[in-house]
């Protein structure tokens, strides 16, 4: 059966957060001031644990995507084992694999990634200075994600995304440098409007959103709309003579919650209905198999229940900036 919500909407997608660990400490998700205690290696989901819930969500509730997030995915350690698992299931299922990373150990595991079915790669990158990269991430190591988008891009990898957030007085003067960078380059820049998460420093002075973004663009360039859609939540150009394709995600100022198709688990093994819910009707995974032992029928009908639950929209962006205990960091975006 299909996951329908009281809006029909059909939840075929699920993100997995992997580790609320990261390698870097970004502005806008997990900045280095943050006083934050990490999630006990034991109260993470397993990979036995994690991959008997993908195999319910493809198997009962016909899930077509998996993307697996975090924190920084490559930073848990036995993330290839479970890779090669989720690769296997392949045979069995008809879904897509993906994969959001930082791209700063990437590079020596895009084989495996491709023999194990991850076709859909997305890496962030919010500067092309080196200065300004590790102004915002509080590393050093533009270079290495810069190698691994190279090799990604020499062994094929369709569709690669790069994910820049942009924000004003930030790395909003380097809208155009990112343009020029997709030129020769097969693959789709989008811009993600700054949203506001439990302790991000968000604020409305740093937010620029996508229209503005694309007057900057468009002073210089004719966008011109992409007939194939690139994903559910984004607008997609292309440029005439570019490679490269274009994309604006405008979760805050136009979102698009009537498309939304999306179901997460986050680093702490729970089931979150929307990346801007305050902790209401989240199902725990971790309790349903170490502590409550459901069988799968029980869990199933748990999974259904939860998502009739689910808001037709998100809040608008002050009550958002206000929500509690909501990090980045640990959902997985
Ligand atoms: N570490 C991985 C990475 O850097 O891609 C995966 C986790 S990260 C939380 C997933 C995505 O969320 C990244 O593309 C990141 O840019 C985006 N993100 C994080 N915080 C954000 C924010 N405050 N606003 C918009 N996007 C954000």
């Amino acid at each position: 059966m299909k996951l329908i919500d009281r809006f029909n909407r059909v939840h075929d997608y699920l993100r997995i957060s992997l580790t609320d660990k990261c390698n870097l400490n970004c502005i806008y998700c997990n900045p280095k001031n943050l006083q934050r205690t990490l999630i006990n290696q034991t109260e993470l989901l397993s990979n036995e644990e994690l991959l008997r819930l993908v195999k319910i969500f493809l198997q009962s509730f016909e899930v077509r995507k998996i993307r697996f997030t975090g924190g920084e995915p490559l930073a848990r350690k036995d993330f290839l084992q479970l890779f090669e698992e989720v690769g296997r299931l392949k045979k069995d299922y008809d879904f897509e694999i993906g994969l959001t990373t930082n791209g700063t150990l990437l590079k020596e595991n895009l084989e495996a990634l491709k023999k194990f079915w991850f076709n859909k790669l997305n890496i962030s990158l919010d500067s092309l200075d080196p200065n300004k990269f590790t102004a915002i991430t509080g590393s050093d190591s533009l270079h290495s994600v810069l190698r691994s988008i190279d090799k990604a891009l020499s062994l094929k990898f369709a569709p690669l995304k790069l994910n820049a957030v942009i924000i004003r007085n930030i790395n909003d003067d380097e809208i155009l440098d990112f343009i020029e960078f997709i030129k020769d380059k097969d693959m789709n820049i989008r811009f993600i409007e700054f949203m506001p998460f439990t302790n991000n420093a968000w604020s409305k002075d740093g937010f620029i959103s996508s229209s503005e973004i694309r007057n900057i663009i468009e002073q210089k360039y004719q966008l011109k709309t992409l007939d194939e859609k690139l994903s559910l939540v984004s607008k997609d150009y292309e440029l005439i003579g570019y490679k490269g394709k274009i994309s604006f995600i405008s979760s805050i100022s136009d979102h698009f919650c009537d498309s939304c198709n999306r179901l997460r688990i986050t680093a702490k093994g729970k089931m979150k209905l929307c990346l801007f819910s305050n902790g209401e009707n989240e199902i725990d995974f971790r309790r349903i198999f170490r502590e409550e032992k459901l069988s799968q029928n029980e869990i199933e009908d748990r999974i259904i229940k939860a998502l009739q639950m689910k808001e037709e929209k998100h809040s608008d962006i002050d009550s958002i900036s206000r929500i509690d205990q909501n990090e980045m960091i640990s959902i997985g975006g």
